[in-house]
């Protein structure tokens, strides 16, 4: 019997499309074999949420949008920014806050936040938990309650 989706609470799940979630607990260090060696111990935890081929297919469309997105701003912004700099000097108004090379990182950000939170909007609409709501999901829940802290594998 297939799980449901995690994400929309509808579908059937598909075990090759699991949402996964890294975790690890620090458990103390001890000396290595070499001299000022110490080896950390960590006990690692992966939870694979059940996810539907749909939401897969929905959350891997806004990875890579985002992805591009990205490349895109991480192209193009420093390169206004230098050319701000360049072209209108260091600061191109007197207050740092209405100058180019203050307001555009500030753009940036807002342009992120504003994302996130259009992306998530859209998704609750179409009844998916965007993917980066998966550290919601109740058995992640309970290993950070547990001391585990996420990592990326
Ligand atoms: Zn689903």
């Amino acid at each position: 019997m297939p799980e449901i989706c995690w994400f929309c609470k509808k579908n059937e799940s598909d075990t090759s499309k699991y949402a996964k979630v890294f975790l690890r607990k620090y458990m103390g260090q001890r000396a290595g074999n070499l001299g000022g060696q110490v080896i950390k111990s960590y006990l690692q935890r992966t939870v694979f949420i059940p996810r539907c081929k749909e939401c897969e297919k929905i959350h891997a469309k806004i990875r890579k949008n985002n992805l591009i997105a990205n490349i895109i701003i991480g192209i193009v912004a420093p390169i206004l920014w230098i050319g701000g700099m360049v072209f209108l000097g260091h600061f191109s108004d007197p207050t740092p806050i209405c100058s180019f090379e203050a307001g555009l990182p500030v753009l940036v950000i807002i342009f992120f936040i504003t994302r996130k939170l259009v992306t998530e909007n859209h998704l609750y609409k179409l009844g998916v938990i965007p993917e980066s709501r998966k550290k919601d999901n109740p058995n992640v829940v309970d290993l950070i309650k547990a001391g585990f802290a996420f990592y990326s594998n």
